[in-house]
């Protein structure tokens, strides 16, 4: 991994670039460091993989790639919507590096324990995860979104699916996906989108072109702003679980 700029690093995008991380922590702290001034925003893109960790691949075409880039216009899409969102990763390097409180030789759960740290500190309304799906059929194609036990997710998941469904005219439906670690132990209505399958031909074009990383981003903003829409004026609790 090339040695990006700690402030690079720190992977924060909330109107300007904050370190949030403050003094190192001890390497021995078993929990993560304490915040003092968090920025805030309403909605927290998580960009699944980086750095070491490539996701799933065809050929040379790497998940962690077509995460941050459409992650990056769901941003920039949700910003000028008015929304206020952050970024968890802003350029090509692994969470777990910026992890230097938790103990487990696990990077992987280093890794997600950071995103769950991130996520802990800004307390968001909600946590978008983007990801890329894999099959070894290459007829498998379309978004598929995956959400926590509690209602909010479930509702917030069946916006999002519909509004991937229909720029893919797939008929989709959410599932559970509450043993994964993000979903578990996000502090706020959390999902994982798994926009298309890197494995399909059709779904790959969609992913990795300029137009199609635009229209995923644009079914994905336009569902957040529904879902926190729906959130603000549901008078019988769209609320924090
Ligand atoms: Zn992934």
């Amino acid at each position: 991994m090339a040695k990006a700029s700690k402030w690079r690093r720190m992977g924060w995008l909330v109107g300007c670039l904050l370190l949030l991380q403050g003094a190192p922590a001890a390497a021995s702290s078993a929990r993560p460091p304490v915040q003092p001034a968090m920025p805030y925003a309403d909605v927290l893109i998580d960009a699944g993989h980086g750095g070491i960790d490539g996701g799933t691949t065809y050929g040379d075409i790497l998940e962690k790639q077509i995460n941050l880039q459409i992650a990056e216009r769901v941003y920039q899409l949700l910003r000028k919507k008015g929304i206020s969102a952050a970024l968890d990763r802003t350029g090509d390097y692994a969470l777990s590096d910026d992890n230097r409180w938790m103990r487990s030789r696990s990077r992987h759960l280093r890794d997600l324990a950071q995103r769950k740290h991130v996520a802990d500190s800004l307390r968001p309304v909600v946590l978008v995860s983007l990801h890329v799906n894999w099959s070894k059929h290459a007829d498998e194609s379309g978004p598929l979104v995956l959400h926590q036990g509690n209602y909010n997710s479930v509702v917030f998941a069946r916006v999002i699916q519909s509004s991937l469904n229909e720029l893919y005219g797939s008929a989709e439906q959410p599932r559970s996906g509450k043993t994964f670690y993000l979903l578990k132990h996000a502090p706020c209505t959390a999902i994982i989108v798994e926009m298309g399958f890197i494995s399909n031909r059709d779904d790959r074009k969609r992913l990795t072109t300029a137009h199609g990383q635009k229209e995923i981003a644009g079914a994905i903003a336009t569902g957040i702003h529904h879902y926190l829409h729906l959130r603000a004026t549901s008078p019988d609790g769209v609320s924090y679980p």
